[in-house]
């Protein structure tokens, strides 16, 4: 088995934060290829609504983990009547609902981590998928859902430009990544997100990536208000670079659809460093560099 943190690590942990502090709400926001369950986890009741999800790439599961510790941590300090860094727990707690959606892709991250079963037909269908792009080391260059679409090109936010790119790249049918899917959101778990951010009113969103200890924040020309210096300001604490995105990676993405369509700040960030999938061992640096992004994401 691979190391990882699996959907069943991440239902534990939601559980057992949810028996020591009762006041997160817990939800879901639709449904797996393989019906399972996206859970969402909500903390604070304030007026004012952010987003922050993870693991939209199979590979890059270590991004789930890093926001559960920081729903933990924030919790505990609500609890305590502490702080985040400089600011009260509980002033943030009642001017904020965090929303956080730590596994976008379970059924990817489960066959990257070996949270599922080798024998069964899900893990034989992706290996199938994997032999078609023998470059690609199988499960461990694995991005997609189950059904081999790349979720984080699944938006309306150029598509058919993204399409274009990673059909010439030779991602044109299922694949461990870079396929763009049939269309735009016809994969659950990528409709899911976009079901949920539509009935939300999100004043910022930022969705975790490794790796690269980037900051991306641009969609074409759309300069949302604040979106630019609140980056900075992301920079600044994580010690993160605050770069373009590369054009071949540009289009389709979760924070391209939202900034498009909510000309509202939203992030991809690439964290941590090396080759995916990160090793556990790096998830303390990953945290540390982060935690203040995750904060100032709340206050700014
Ligand atoms: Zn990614």
């Amino acid at each position: 088995m691979e190391e990882g943190y699996t959907y069943n690590d991440l239902i534990n942990n939601i559980n057992r934060l949810k028996t020591t502090y009762p006041f997160l709400e817990l939800g879901s926001i639709g449904y797996t290829v393989l019906g399972r369950k996206i859970p969402y986890i909500r903390i604070g009741n304030g007026q004012k609504e952010v987003f922050y999800s993870g693991a939209f790439h199979a590979n890059e599961w270590i991004t789930a983990p890093v926001l559960m510790q920081f729903i933990e941590d924030y919790a505990g300090q609500y609890a305590l009547n502490g702080y985040l860094n400089q600011f009260s727990a509980r002033e943030i707690f009642n001017a904020v609902s965090l929303y956080v959606v730590p596994m976008v892709n379970p059924d990817g991250v489960d066959l990257v981590t070996g949270g599922l079963n080798t024998v069964g037909n899900p893990y034989k269908n992706a290996q199938i998928i994997a032999k078609n792009f023998p470059n690609i080391p199988f499960p461990n260059g694995w991005k997609a859902n189950i059904d081999g679409v790349d979720l984080n090109l699944q938006f309306p936010a150029g598509w058919q430009q993204a399409r274009q790119i990673k059909y010439a790249q030779g991602f044109d049918r299922p694949a461990p990544r870079d396929f763009v899917g049939d269309g735009p959101l016809v994969a659950r778990e990528a409709l899911a997100v976009y079901n949920f951010t539509l009935q939300h009113n999100f004043r910022l969103v930022i969705t975790y990536h490794t790796q690269g200890k980037e900051i991306y924040w641009k969609f074409q020309n759309y300069n949302p208000i604040m979106s630019e210096f609140i980056g900075q300001q992301f920079s600044r604490v994580s010690g993160y670079r605050l770069a373009e995105v590369p054009y071949n990676s540009s289009f389709a993405g979760f924070k391209d659809w939202f900034i498009q369509d909510y000309n509202r700040p939203g992030y991809t960030i690439e964290a941590g460093i090396g080759q995916n999938p990160l090793p556990m061992q790096q998830f303390g640096d990953i945290y540390t560099d982060n935690f203040g992004i995750l904060v100032l994401g709340l206050v700014l």
